[in-house]
């Protein structure tokens, strides 16, 4: 038996409530609980009095010098006082509300005291105390106590002892779960010392070493299960090879309304060797907003169906889809291509002709939200999946897409700049193309920070630009958990601006329009039918009118950076000059720092570089629905190092000949095999 088959109930202690709280933080089996990791240490080591500092909270050890003195006040409130010898120094002890002690403290009688210090009256008041002399083997003097999570009806002092109990059952059963040559090469510690030592670590330095050692193990099985993944559709290779040769696609290109940038042609290379290869594609495609992701998408789906197959581009959002469909039309316009949509406000019967067309081949290329993934979606041969701004995709999301039925190949487009930690992690399963930099001619957008008090100024920032033919959005932002107040807000922005540009055409866009409404406003102001566009954020993503140069954005604190950087993204994408203009009077520290980087650069690798300094990792796709793992222990700014050495570790295992047969790997893939992505996967 493994420690995975025994409830917690075994371990003596642990009746049936305590099994349902433990439920509660995901305890469930005796290998939980093991490994269910304190976050920090209480230091209980008895330290030299000469070296305390004042205020510090310490433990220290001496022997009872004089008769304890009680003083009551009310009915349960108390003060014990006491004399105390710790290093030949006479200290007065201070004991809130424990009357009961006072015929323990006997004279002559060993003691350790942990409290805080008054250096000025040489006393200490005590939060805790323990006589020297009943130890009983469960003494936390002179040792680091763990620290752990607990709430409801379990304590610290319960959660302490039940794992020491577990620790005393079934210590000798825990059972290494890396390869030998691993733990040898980092010289790490053997699991059943690590836990063991991680739960009472002695020394400080043990704890540390102790918790090396777990981080190692946490972020190497991550890996391993994204390097094996990848390594297993590799050599499986039962994607589809789209046999296009160079010429089709070069004459493709031409056609297009601008040449690519060099940036473009080495991504469209590096994504037409993967879809010749039997190997399905799996491919994470990084571009800053502007930079054209797009038409490297239209190329590839392009390659698709010059190669027989059918092509599927999903984005986030209808408006997107929208604008994909159009412009696709507009690119494949003349080639006989067939372009469908499918999102999930299509009438009924629409909805059934697309299927119909995709499932007939009708359909070439069909653009959609995440309507396209549903069970009763099925194509004649689909061979491209594209998603695009789908940053959001989990692991797993991404294999059932794989799944479902063709093995396509798989382009996943975002503009959202990873920082490297996260990429390796998020993304760890996929290759990565990068694209460094915007067509050329484009300039840098100007971006200004400027308060509420300055509005007049902005709204003459928009005259100027409207009357030289440009055009402006105004952004408001989303008022959270109120779609309502939302709406109301673009409202009342919409009618202001009404009223300060009466001789202006003013769009509005929100969400609680219907998509054919949406639909409209859109192309109207692409066709430069409205010149200012009041909206939510429901434009954040990928939204391409060249002609709009100016971005008004207003409590623009109320913005996360990476959010803020797509916005802006909206401007800068024709030959003028644009401009983003922050309205916003932050409050906090940390929302002028926001709104600084903006200003400082237009970059949206430096950009998502400090947003990850100024929010922390686990915060910056917005955490739950990231797709990223939430480690245990596993800290991943702080331990960066380990992750790389952790990753190419994982990548050199599961790119061995003998990963999925030799005898040594097997707990290591017992463990991966429990995984949802491998579920259904044929293994040999
Ligand atoms: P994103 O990477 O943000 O999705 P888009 O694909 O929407 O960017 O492209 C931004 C704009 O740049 C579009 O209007 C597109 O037509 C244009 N564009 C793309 N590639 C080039 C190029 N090589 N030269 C000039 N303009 C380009
Ligand atoms: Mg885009």
């Amino acid at each position: 038996m493994t420690l995975e088959q025994y409830s917690v109930r075994q371990i003596k202690g642990v009746s049936a409530p305590k099994e349902e709280e433990l439920h509660a933080f995901g305890v469930q089996t005796v290998a939980d609980l093991l490994d269910y990791f304190p976050f920090r240490y209480e230091d209980y080591r008895i330290r030299e009095i000469a070296e305390i500092k004042d205020g510090e909270k310490v433990t220290v050890q001496g022997v009872i010098r004089g008769n304890p003195v009680l003083q009551r006040y009310g009915k349960s409130k108390s003060r014990l006082t006491c004399k105390v010898e710790v290093d030949h120094m006479l200290v007065t002890a201070v004991w809130f509300n424990r009357h009961f002690l006072q015929n323990q403290l006997t004279p002559g009688r060993e003691i350790v005291l942990t409290g805080k210090w008054e250096q000025q009256r040489l006393q200490m008041t005590v939060s805790e105390s323990e006589f020297a002399d009943k130890s009983t083997g469960m003494m936390k003097s002179g040792t680091l106590q763990p620290v752990y999570s607990v709430g409801g009806g379990i304590t610290q002092a319960w959660m302490r002892k039940t794992i020491k109990q577990a620790l005393l059952q079934y210590g000798t059963m825990i059972e290494e779960v890396l390869p030998h040559e691993l733990v040898e090469r980092h010289r790490l510690m053997p699991r059943r010392d690590a836990v063991q030592r991680i739960h009472d670590p002695g020394e400080v330095k043990e704890g540390l070493e102790a918790r090396r050692r777990m981080v190692y193990e946490e972020l190497f099985l991550f890996q391993l299960k994204l390097q094996a993944y990848r390594s297993l559709t590799r050599k499986r290779g039962d994607g589809i090879v789209h046999q296009v040769n160079g010429e089709t696609i070069r004459n493709f290109a031409a056609t297009l309304p601008f040449e690519l940038t060099d940036g473009q042609k080495k991504v469209v290379n590096e994504i037409m060797s993967d879809m010749r290869q039997p190997a399905a594609m799996n491919r994470l495609l990084q571009g800053d907003v502007g930079s054209g992701k797009t038409v490297v998408a239209a190329i590839a789906l392009y390659c698709t169906i010059k190669a027989g197959h059918q092509g599927a581009l999903m984005v986030p959002t209808e408006i997107l889809a929208e604008q994909h469909l159009r412009s696709l039309q507009k690119l494949f316009a003349g080639s006989g291509i067939e372009v469908g949509l499918l999102t999930g406000s299509l009438t009924e019967k629409k909805r059934r002709d697309v299927l119909a067309g995709l499932q007939m081949g009708m359909i070439d290329i069909i653009v959609g939200t995440h309507a396209l993934i549903q069970d009763d979606v099925f194509f004649r041969s689909l061979g491209l999946v594209v998603t695009d701004e789908q940053h959001r995709f989990g692991v797993n999301q991404r294999s059932i897409l794989r799944r479902k039925g063709m093995n396509p190949d798989v382009l996943t487009m975002t503009a959202t700049p990873i920082p490297r930690t996260l990429a390796i992690t998020a993304f760890g399963d996929m290759d990565v193309s990068t694209i460094r930099e915007r067509p050329h001619g484009r300039k840098p957008i100007k971006t200004y920070w400027v308060k509420h008090s300055m509005m007049d100024r902005v709204l003459g920032f928009i005259r100027r630009e409207v009357g030289e033919g440009r055009q402006a959005y105004v952004i408001c932002p989303l008022i959270e958990e109120s779609d309502k107040l939302d709406v109301q807000n673009a409202i009342d922005l919409y009618v202001q601006m009404q009223q300060a540009f009466p001789d202006l055409k003013v769009g509005l866009l929100h969400g609680r329009l219907s998509a054919s409404e949406k639909d409209e406003v859109m192309s109207a102001f692409g066709a430069n039918e409205t010149h200012l566009l009041v909206a939510t954020t429901v434009v954040e993503v990928g939204v391409d009118v060249p002609n709009a140069t100016l971005m008004i954005i207003m409590d623009a604190e109320r913005f996360g950076l990476s959010q803020l950087h797509q916005l802006r993204g909206r401007v800068g994408r024709g030959a003028h000059q644009s401009f983003c203009v922050l309205v916003a009077d932050p409050k906090s520290e940390n929302g002028r720092e926001r709104m600084k980087v903006m200003t400082e650069t237009d970059d949206g690798f430096e950009v998502s570089r400090r947003d990850l300094e100024l929010r922390g990792p686990g915060d910056f796709f917005g955490t739950k629905q990231s797709g990223l793992p939430e480690f245990k222990i596993a800290d991943m700014a702080a331990d960066y190092e380990m992750l790389e050495l952790a990753r190419d570790d994982a990548a050199e295992l599961a790119g061995r000949d003998d990963f999925w047969t030799n005898p040594t790997f097997e707990r290591a893939r017992v463990l991966l095999l429990k995984d949802q992505i491998f579920q259904g996967e044929q293994l040999d």
